[in-house]
């Protein structure tokens, strides 16, 4: 049975599958990040907004101990709400930051980077502020938010950094290096914003914090035929778990059918339905 959406009671993770662990669904947003346990090693997957920090790294004690450091943090990609509190964190645990060549330069702060890959959001109010501004002060202001300390890039399709058995599939669209992580064996996925279990698309749903299968924020994707490509991908992995960035995850036998049925709709532009507020 396919389980739906609720909201999170407290800042426990919860095991959705052995040895994977969610933090979340958490804030107005409905942000998840995710624990991954890999024999004596573990990793995190995406670290909220800025001020999460704390709150993961709590959560990460009370599952694998006081004073428990991952092998290291991977991103899905580098937005606010998932890599919030990564240099924060990586500079805590003095662990890399493990993120998709392609989203290297974002993380990196580079801002020819950011204005090539904008969304709308971006391309028609952050990148004309963030020119405005000058270069100077651009620059500093980049500088405090880069990952370049820290930041490593992995293989795509590849075994992922200290988690074996786990793969990385490239899913862009949303940014150009989303990726998302699976474990082929019992077909757990985790899919940052390339498919979300909540309603991000409207403005009621994410006001009411409505569940259902959803592409990512059209407001803040590169490029859109390039995020149908992603989620069509994503569906013929046939996930028994689909963990998203943002909503509760969806485990079960429909669960894979779920994501199919979208899919396709989604492919064929009925989405769209759910966007009549999101652009
Ligand atoms: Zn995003
Ligand atoms: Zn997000």
């Amino acid at each position: 049975m396919t389980r739906s959406p609720q909201k999170s009671t407290s800042g426990v993770a919860r095991e959705i599958a052995p040895d994977v662990y969610c933090l979340g669904p958490h804030g107005r947003t409905q942000t998840n990040v995710y624990f991954i346990r890999s024999g004596s090693l573990w990793a995190l997957i995406d670290a909220g907004w800025a001020k999460d920090g704390p709150h993961i790294k709590k959560a990460a004690e009370c599952v694998f101990g006081a004073d428990t450091r991952p092998a290291s943090i991977l991103l899905t990609h580098f937005h606010p709400d998932h890599a919030g509190s990564a240099l924060q964190l990586a500079r805590i645990w003095d662990c890399p930051v493990y993120v998709h060549p392609d989203e290297l330069p974002l993380a990196n702060g580079d801002f020819a980077a950011i204005a090539k890959y904008a969304g709308p959001l971006d391309h028609w109010v952050v990148v004309p502020l963030m020119r405005a501004m000058g270069r100077r002060r651009r620059e500093a202001m980049l500088a405090r938010s880069s990952l370049s300390d820290v930041s490593r890039q992995f293989e795509p399709n590849a075994e992922v950094p200290d988690l074996a058995r786990w793969e990385c599939i490239p899913t862009p669209g949303h940014t150009p290096g989303h990726v998302s992580f699976f474990r082929a064996s019992d077909r757990v996925l985790i899919t940052g914003d390339a498919v979300v279990t909540m309603k991000l698309n409207s403005v009621s749903g994410l006001l009411l914090q409505r569940p259902g299968l959803s592409g990512p924020p059209r407001y803040t994707s590169w490029s859109w035929r390039v995020v149908k490509e992603s989620v069509a991908k994503l569906a013929r992995l046939e996930p028994t778990v689909l963990a998203g960035g943002h909503g509760r995850p969806m485990t079960g036998d429909e669960t894979a059918g779920a994501l199919r049925a979208f899919a396709d709709r989604f492919s064929s532009g009925d989405a769209r339905l759910n966007l009549k507020n999101g652009h």
